[in-house]
């Protein structure tokens, strides 16, 4: 049920307090986005002086609530019930809301996956607060206003937008993966770990998870540690194939630039940069892509960059690590050859 909106009332929030990361896991591992946001939600709390909280949910999953205090929080609520084993929207969603009129957070950060922003809808459509989605910038006003400010791209990523919640607490954002830094993971850091009940039974929830398929076809650029992008320099789509094999050989993803995107040579899914997925794998090797900043945006946070291009002078090199000025269909393959014999 909704709740009540008290209408020209002065707000008082002063018993909302603390920075609250919703953790994702997927059987256990959790998304490499729930420690990002750990990392700009202590710098937000720390501003504020409040804690780092975090909320891990699923089954058998202790062993992340102590990551998330390896990772930057204070205090972590454990919702562990078999109900939780799988993510559906109606349980995960009442553990949340249930956690949040109990303890109150002045701020919610989920990551902007298809999880992230399936279970945060969900919430808002159940507080009167909103939600900010798809945030690429986070920061908050000091005491005694407390805003959240939370910045996206808009009008078809021609502006950023920053987006407050004046009026209704917890303000809430998701958050781009890729975006924001981890803090160093700290095994001797100390946290309190609470036990949080599941208020949903099985028999309660409509749906029922037999299993999760991977979709073979399927591009996962923000959890890749290793990404092998091609750009209009490919000359055409074949030279995808050339791109997938390295990315195979490599245990790593294939990335794309919107040109080639556009020009129709693969799907939109694999592109990187403002208007695609924004990605800090281990490694980023750019094929025949220029370098122009609406694709830098998206794969500079990279820890090792190496470009391929014909043209020395092209901007890529000003990004790269290691540059290697040359064809792609003669440098590729010497490639493959190379990481196939070690
Ligand atoms: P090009 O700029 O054409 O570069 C091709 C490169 O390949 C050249 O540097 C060339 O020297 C090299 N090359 C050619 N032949 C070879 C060869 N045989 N071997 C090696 N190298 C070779 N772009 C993105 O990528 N992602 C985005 O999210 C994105 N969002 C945008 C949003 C907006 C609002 C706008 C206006 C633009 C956006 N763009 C985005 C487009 C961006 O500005 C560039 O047009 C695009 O990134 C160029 O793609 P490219 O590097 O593949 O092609």
């Amino acid at each position: 049920m909704t709740e009540k909106i008290k209408q020209n009332a002065e707000p008082d929030w002063s018993e909302y307090r603390g920075v609250l990361v919703v953790v994702e896991q997927r059987d256990g591992k959790a998304k490499p986005v729930s420690w990002q946001l750990l990392g700009i939600g202590r710098k937000l709390a720390q501003k504020l002086e409040v804690d780092t909280l975090a909320l891990v949910m699923g089954h058998d999953v202790e062993h992340l609530a102590r990551e998330a205090v390896y990772y930057g929080a204070d205090k972590v609520y454990i919702a562990d019930d078999p109900v939780l084993k799988h993510y559906r929207t109606y349980p995960y969603s009442r553990v949340c809301l249930e956690l949040f009129r109990k303890i109150k957070p002045e701020i919610v950060l989920f990551g902007a996956t298809y999880t992230g922003r399936d279970l945060a809808g969900a919430i808002a459509t159940h507080l009167p607060t909103g939600l900010t989605a798809d945030c690429t910038m986070l920061d908050v006003e000091p005491p005694p206003s407390r805003l959240l400010l939370a910045s996206r791209p808009a009008f078809s990523e021609k502006m950023v937008a920053t987006i407050l919640c004046k009026k209704y607490r917890p303000q809430m954002a998701t958050a781009r993966p890729g975006v924001f830094d981890a803090l160093p993971r700290d095994p001797s850091r100390q946290g309190e770990m609470i036990p949080f009940p599941c208020p949903v039974k099985e028999e309660d929830v409509a749906a029922r998870v037999i299993d999760f398929i991977q979709d073979e076809q399927r591009v996962n650029l923000e959890d890749a540690s290793v990404i092998v992008a091609g750009g209009r320099g490919l000359g055409g789509p074949e030279g995808f194939k050339v791109l997938k094999e390295l990315a195979d050989a490599l245990g790593g993803e294939v990335g794309a630039s919107r040109a080639v995107v556009e020009a129709g040579w693969i799907s939109h899914d694999h592109q990187v940069g403002q208007t695609g997925h924004t990605v800090r794998p281990k490694l980023y090797i750019a094929v025949g892509i220029s370098g122009a900043v609406q694709h830098v945006v998206g794969m500079q946070n990279s820890d090792v960059i190496v470009a391929i291009n014909k043209d020395p002078n092209a901007p890529i090199f000003k990004v790269a690590h290691y540059g290697v000025v040359g064809d792609w269909a003669e440098i590729v393959p010497a490639m493959i050859e190379e990481v196939k014999k070690r």
